[in-house]
């Protein structure tokens, strides 16, 4: 959990930053220090409003909400992991599906899987010629060439049922959306 505690380390000298300086720094010294949070957990996107604000992230999100804003966080997803004593801010933090807690399952072996094994079919290309024995003689070219017309197999890499045959549905499966076989 390294990147959790630069993550509070970050936070609390923000926090620290804002309870002394908050009333004579402009707005993009503070953007920066937000984009310094951002940066340890890997943000796409802050955005800044009035009551709080608010960081998109790849497996987590963060909230910030002053001492005077209640945040009703139930049935959001989000979780308050810290308060601070200075500034009275509290941060709360919502991981993404893929790798929390709800980690899909697979339907025929009841497993947490993380990924689908995906079988490819293509086609392999040889040079076939006959050689002076008279023999036939392939030499391979290419393996590369995808059978646009035959469907990939996704396997759980747990049973190997094949789960899927549509990657629409493989995708859905991996971001929890859905957690039955889907055709
Ligand atoms: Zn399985």
């Amino acid at each position: 959990m390294q990147a959790m505690d630069s993550l509070i380390e970050k936070i609390k000298s923000f926090e620290w930053c804002w309870h002394i300086e908050h009333d004579i720094r402009r707005y993009d010294y503070w953007d920066e220090k937000l984009q310094e949070i951002g940066k340890v957990i890997k943000i796409k996107k802050i955005t800044r409003l009035i009551t709080h604000f608010l960081f998109i992230g790849e497996t987590i999100d963060l909230i910030r909400i002053p001492a005077f804003f209640e945040f009703d966080n139930e049935g959001t997803g989000f979780e308050m992991f810290y308060k601070d004593s200075h500034t009275g801010a509290k941060w709360y933090m919502k991981k993404k599906k893929l790798g929390g807690d709800n980690m899909p399952r697979c339907p025929k072996c009841g497993k947490e899987i993380d990924h689908l094994k995906d079988f490819s079919p293509v086609w392999q290309e040889y040079k076939m010629t006959i050689d002076e024995n008279s023999d036939a003689h392939y030499e391979f070219v290419d393996d590369s060439l995808p059978i646009d017309s035959m469907n990939d197999e996704y396997q759980c890499p747990e049973c190997e049922e094949v789960l899927f045959t549509y990657a629409d549905d493989a995708i859905k499966f991996l971001r929890g959306e859905t957690l039955t076989k889907g055709e």
